[in-house]
């Protein structure tokens, strides 16, 4: 098959939820409709039998941290769909927000009873930074929640993007009797499943059909009531304002019956975009072209206690991967056989032969990959788009043998490196401040610093509340930098970064120096 056709089959998206929204549930049932049945069931329980050789890698299969659930591949009727997995829990991290970078949609999964919430705020905020095109699963409708209609006027309140209900619920909690399709006049009536089946409630054509009645009763006059009332009120789907950012088609259901997400797939295969070229630079690279290019958003360290090595994910922009072709590593100027490259059909790390745009592979990195980095066959390219996040969380390294301070420095550098947590080094003193946007990233790397660098430090409280990349005319920045010396620092790539005590603090510093910028993105 050619490359446009291979590329136009490509839905590339990931989940942006709140913890306990649904996200694994959804996931699961996604995978059991793509025929990745072993894969259900295996995501929430993401362990392995291998035996762990230290605590760090014991965290990791307790915590189900693992490459395999990281890019999920899966095929749906025409589509090929690639799910990349947004840490939620306590493993949220930086790694969360890049993710979103990388991806052409997302699929935003809402709890009926709690609406909106503040993960969801913040992932959207970064879906707006690449106008990324939203679909919505509001979830649980099995139990009771708030009114679809007040929900719907939360998310376009709360979120500032316009609703296109394409399903609509008929009543909820104990009264939930299935969903009507808006656009294809259909009725799906609920039926709960077991286990790994897809649920198979009877499809009813027409909203005028006695069937309706006969199943649903006084409820079926009042579906019909709300129907019209519905059509009146919200926005129609458009597919323009959708792939803009601005309208985001709405799907209800209850995920663990897996109900209302065969509805939601068909949304995706029929209008979620198929991948996007990306900016460098230098130029815009096109899906469509010949040439393969790739961009590196995310490192992971192995698992695998017999290969400490990291691995790079890559996503593929143009071309197409085969198995053993030459690469050049941009950054370095080098050329690179990439052998040995990990595909994520179905939760089987396979080697990847080929790959398109819009897939993802894995590549062993031992080290001279960095997130940010680009990948051609020869062009010097760099693509853009890709950036550090200010984090959210601040802690101070506190080292218990100072004979060690070398090796620490180390470690925190080559840990940041793989872009989890940041290190900052503040101006006027010899501190090592590590940033996040998920407090387990201390714990982690606290472990690693132990196991790998066999260096024990803590991590302790330190007066940082935010942070800002300043940027601005030169002279500007060395007066800001000599006249607040004490909250500013360099990162680890030495820019200069703002490190506010307080929000207000960083709100009244900015009043005062009007010709700086202070930017809570930073790009490679
Ligand atoms: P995540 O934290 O977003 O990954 O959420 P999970 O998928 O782990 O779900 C959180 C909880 O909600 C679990 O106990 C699920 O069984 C439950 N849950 C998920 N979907 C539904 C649903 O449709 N109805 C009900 N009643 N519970 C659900």
């Amino acid at each position: 098959m050619s490359l446009a056709l291979e590329t136009a089959k490509r839905r590339t998206f990931a989940i942006i939820s709140h913890p306990d929204a649904g996200k694994t549930t959804v996931t699961e049932k996604l995978l059991l409709y793509g025929g990745a049945i072993q894969m259900a069931g295996a995501v929430k329980s993401r362990k392995t039998d291998r035996g762990a050789t230290s605590d760090w890698m014991k965290m990791e299969q307790e915590r189900g941290i693992s490459v395999a659930s990281s890019v999920m591949q899966f095929p749906y009727k025409g589509a090929v769909m690639n799910l990349l997995d947004t840490p939620g829990h306590e493993d949220f991290s930086e790694d969360t927000y890049r993710v979103l970078t990388a991806v052409d949609s997302a699929l935003m999964v809402i709890d009926v009873a709690k609406g909106v919430e503040d993960r969801t705020i913040k992932l959207m905020e970064v879906c707006r930074l690449r106008t990324t095109p939203i679909l919505t699963f509001i979830n649980k409708l099995d139990r009771e929640g708030k009114e679809p209609i007040d929900l719907l006027d939360e998310v376009e309140d709360v979120l500032k993007i316009g609703c296109a209900p394409m399903t609509w619920p008929i009543g909820m909690g104990k009264r939930f009797k299935g969903i009507y399709h808006l656009y294809n006049d259909t009725v799906r009536i609920f039926a709960t499943a077991e286990g790994q089946r897809a649920s198979e409630g009877e499809l009813i054509e027409g909203l005028d059909n006695p069937r309706l009645d006969e199943i649903l009763g006084d409820q079926a006059e009042e579906l019909r009531e709300e129907v019209e009332l519905v059509r009146g009120a919200s926005n129609e789907f458009d597919l323009e304002l959708f792939l803009a950012g601005e309208l985001t088609p709405v799907f209800f259901g209850s995920a663990v019956n897996n109900f209302g997400l065969q509805e939601l797939l068909d949304g995706f295969e029929k209008y979620a975009p198929a991948p996007k070229g990306r900016e460098t630079e230098t130029r815009e690279v096109k899906a469509d072209e010949d040439k393969m290019t790739g961009f590196v958003f995310k490192i992971q360290a192995n698992m695998d206690p017999a290969h400490r090595d990291r691995v790079a994910f890559m996503r593929i922009v143009s071309g197409k991967y085969e198995a053993g072709m030459k690469l050049k590593h941009v950054r370095i100027g080098k050329d690179v056989k990439i052998a040995k490259a990990i595909t994520f059909l179905a939760n089987k790390r396979d080697q990847a032969e080929v790959a398109y745009p819009g897939d993802n592979i894995g590549l062993h990195n031992h080290g001279t990959i960095k997130i940010g980095d680009t990948f051609t066959q020869g062009e010097e390219l760099k693509f853009t788009g890709i950036p550090n996040f200010a984090p959210e969380l601040f802690r101070r390294a506190q080292l218990k043998d100072p004979m060690k301070m070398k090796a620490l420095q180390k470690g925190l550098t080559q840990l940041s490196e793989e872009g989890a947590t940041q290190l900052f080094r503040p101006v006027n003193n010899n501190d090592l401040i590590l940033g996040a946007v998920g407090v387990l990233q201390f714990e982690v790397v606290a472990q690693r610093l132990k196991d790998e660098y066999n260096v024990t430090c803590l991590f302790e409280p330190v007066n940082v509340s935010t942070a800002r990349w300043v940027i601005g005319p030169q002279a500007e920045i060395d007066k800001f930098t000599k006249k607040v010396t004490e909250n500013v620092a360099y990162d680890a790539a030495d820019q200069l970064v703002y490190i506010a005590p307080t929000r207000v603090n960083l709100t009244l510093t900015e009043e005062r120096w009007p010709e700086l910028q202070f930017v809570a993105t930073r790009e490679h």
